[in-house]
């Protein structure tokens, strides 16, 4: 409730005047549950140096998470603090990626840092699984916020005609259908990029997986967006339900993104290591 009330009362014969009342609300300082800060990066954003916003908590609990310590507790900041840290590094970044966890658990803190970054002149990107097409629809139609992000880094972890592969990877049933949603608000966004990527594991999701992907993005209209096959990481994997023979080499990357080439007409088809970061093994110069 909003403004200022005037109220008289008689009582015991006499008028008492009660002083006007700012029933106005106090803005409370939005907290961000935040999972930690890379001042720099040059490996999440190909082409541009940017700041990396792990945000905490995810729907998901991917047998392969390289942050499950960020999937569980909390760590609550004030905003201020983010946008000092963004102001701090802006000389020496061109974006800012909001990363996790999963970022869009936190619409608000999405919108109030992306707005900080672009009135610092900086272009924004959010990587996520995919697990809310809803908050992302509603996003990008609400005038003022539709151009507050820039690219949209999306996780396609399975095929998406494979709802065991899915439940199984992610450890949550009925992923898959949200996924594919999340993938049909993006390729018919008109003001955002968006970029799809397959992490890959030998024996789990590998050479067929890829083909099917690769097909099912060129039937879901996604054929022009980058597709990234990225090499999965034991390094911090919980558990050790991963070994270090389950993790594809450099070549054998490249020989899935030519499976990815010849399965679907596919307009670039890069592959991410950590030793080399991410280069483009295929592009299709007529579009
Ligand atoms: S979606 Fe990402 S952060 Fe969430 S559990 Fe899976 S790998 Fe981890």
């Amino acid at each position: 409730m909003r403004g200022a009330h005037c109220k008289s009362l008689r009582a015991s014969g006499e008028l008492f005047l009660i002083k006007p009342f700012s029933f106005r609300k106090r803005k409370m300082p939005l907290r961000i549950n935040l999972g930690g800060i890379v001042p720099f990066s040059t490996i999440d954003w190909r082409g541009k140096a940017a700041m990396v916003i792990f945000l905490r908590r995810c729907s998901l609990r991917c047998i392969y998470c390289q942050n499950y310590n960020l999937l569980e507790d909390d760590n609550y900041v004030e905003l201020q603090e983010i946008e000092e840290d963004i102001k701090k590094n802006e000389d020496f970044i061109d974006a800012v990626v909001l990363s996790g966890g999963e970022p869009f658990m936190q619409p608000r803190a999405i919108v109030a840092i992306s707005k900080y970054a672009k009135k610092r002149a900086l272009f924004v990107g959010v990587q996520t699984n995919g697990f809310y097409p809803e908050v992302i629809e509603s996003m990008l139609k609400d005038e003022g916020k539709e151009e507050l992000i820039d690219k949209i880094f999306l996780d396609i972890k399975a095929p998406l005609s494979d709802e065991k592969l899915y439940d199984k990877l992610t450890k949550v049933p009925n992923v898959v259908e949200r996924v594919r949603n999340t993938l049909d608000v993006c390729v018919h966004a008109q003001k955002i990029d968006l970029e799809l990527v397959t992490t890959v594991f030998k024996n789990l999701v590998g050479a067929e997986e890829v083909t099917r992907i690769a097909k099912e993005l060129e039937e879901a209209g996604a054929a022009h967006c980058p597709y990234v096959i990225q090499q999965g990481r034991i390094e911090l994997v919980p558990g050790k339900v991963i070994k270090e023979a389950d993790v594809f080499s450099h070549e054998e990357l490249k020989k899935l993104a030519a499976l990815a080439y010849r399965a679907a007409y596919l307009k670039d088809i890069r592959i991410r290591t950590k030793e080399d970061g991410e280069e483009v093994i295929y592009r299709r110069d007529q579009w």
